[in-house]
């Protein structure tokens, strides 16, 4: 399939030197900030509703600031430094995968839009809410990254193969989701957008930033955590710090399964051997889950090597033993150059799905976006195509 590759104009790419970024300050800092200058603490509000629901990108727009006090911020090197999408991947089937500037360093991270989702959220209890109907779009999700590259080394996943080069602020985080927005023009509390937070990275490797990402996003962009999900390959202490999180603010929890036991799981994943399934599963025992919530378990099948009937099986005695309300997302591998594993075969696919159902396991196949431009899952890498 071909992919059609678009170039922004430089221009809109705004100065990105580190000064001093609002973006990503919460409202108590920017208080802060705004106290050097004499203002008052409400201020604060004024400044947070126009980066963050506004989604305005310079200091200079801020219409309810005088020009006196925005020129003094700026003369202090305030600036909004919101992250920028630098390059726009399109796919044939409506994908967008951005590679996305970030301010803490020069490195570019990847986010996607996938306008009609991709089946991840159907069954998790996020489903009956929102209208939609106001766009060629539905509803849409974004994948996010928390770091640039990952450390945990995944053998099936492209990005593993960057290594970790660093953790993306909160600001980063954030301010992929708000570029989306701003670039979809997508209204809060109308359209209906669910965000992944499965992108480039492990976010609990990189929990506090995440976390200060989703207090922004829910507190000052006006998102629902309910239409927020994080996937962990599986973390023991930061599911544990998660658990703990109140519910206003915290995402539903997705755990990368991707095997039917220790064995082979620490084969694909060899972050198992530190933390195995079971530690994975006692930890997410602790999570207090809202009404009609349910953890998912993603499952990406690997021909011959987690793909057969016996591992269904297996996966749904796992389920089981959970104790706690479990869907499996499925995901059939994503091919990628350099990692050695081969696409199951349609036919294991839907045996595997059907195998799960007849367990009693709700059970659901992710359909796979943007396969053309790398922005299918586990193929998140900095790819430029030629
Ligand atoms: S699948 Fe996720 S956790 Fe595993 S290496 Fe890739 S980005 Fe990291």
């Amino acid at each position: 399939m071909a992919s059609k590759y678009i170039q922004l104009d430089p221009s809109r790419i705004t100065d990105l030197a580190p000064r001093r970024p609002l973006f990503g300050l919460s409202r108590t800092e920017m208080a802060a900030c705004l106290a050097e200058e004499g203002e008052p603490a409400w201020r604060a509000g004024q400044l947070a509703d126009a980066i963050y629901r506004q989604r305005i990108e310079a200091l200079s727009q801020v219409s309810t600031f005088s020009r006196d006090l925005r020129d003094r911020m700026q003369a202090k090197g305030w600036d909004v430094c919101r992250p920028q999408i630098a390059q726009v991947f399109r796919s044939v089937d409506g994908t967008e995968r951005y590679l996305v500037q970030g301010v803490a360093g020069p490195e570019t991270v990847e986010t996607v839009w996938m306008p009609e989702g991709d089946e991840g959220e159907v069954g998790d209890g996020s489903e009956d809410e929102g209208s939609g109907e106001r766009r060629a779009w539905s509803r849409a999700t974004i994948c996010v990254s928390s770091q640039v590259g990952c450390a945990v080394n995944c053998q099936f996943c492209l990005t593993a193969k960057l290594g970790l080069q660093r953790n993306l602020t909160a600001g980063e985080i954030a301010g992929q989701v708000v570029a989306v927005l701003d670039r979809q023009k997508v209204e809060i509390g109308k359209d209906r957008l669910n965000l992944v937070f499965m992108g480039m990275g492990e976010p609990f490797l990189n929990y506090d930033a995440f976390l200060a990402a989703v207090r922004l996003l829910v507190e000052e962009a006006g998102l629902s955590p309910q239409r927020m999900t994080v996937s962990t390959s599986g973390i023991v202490p930061g599911i544990t710090r998660f658990a703990a999180e109140p519910a206003e603010i915290r995402p539903k929890l997705a755990i990368s399964l991707n095997a039917p036991d220790n064995a082979v799981r620490s084969e694909v994943m060899p972050i198992n051997r530190k933390w195995p399934i079971e530690a994975v599963v006692d930890a997410a025992r602790a999570i207090k889950l809202r009404p009609r919530e349910r953890i998912t378990f993603e499952y990406v099948l690997l021909a011959g090597v987690t793909d057969r009937p016996e591992h269904a099986r297996l996966v749904a005695r796992l389920v089981r033993r959970a104790g706690f309300p479990v869907k499996v997302n499925l995901i059939a591998w994503n091919p990628g150059p350099g990692v050695p594993y081969a696409m199951p075969d349609p036919m294991a696919v839907e045996r595997f799905r059907q195998t799960l159902a007849e367990e009693g396991v709700p059970v659901y196949l992710r359909r796979p976006r943007g396969r053309d431009i790398y922005a299918a899952c586990g193929q998140l890498k900095r790819t430029v195509e030629a």
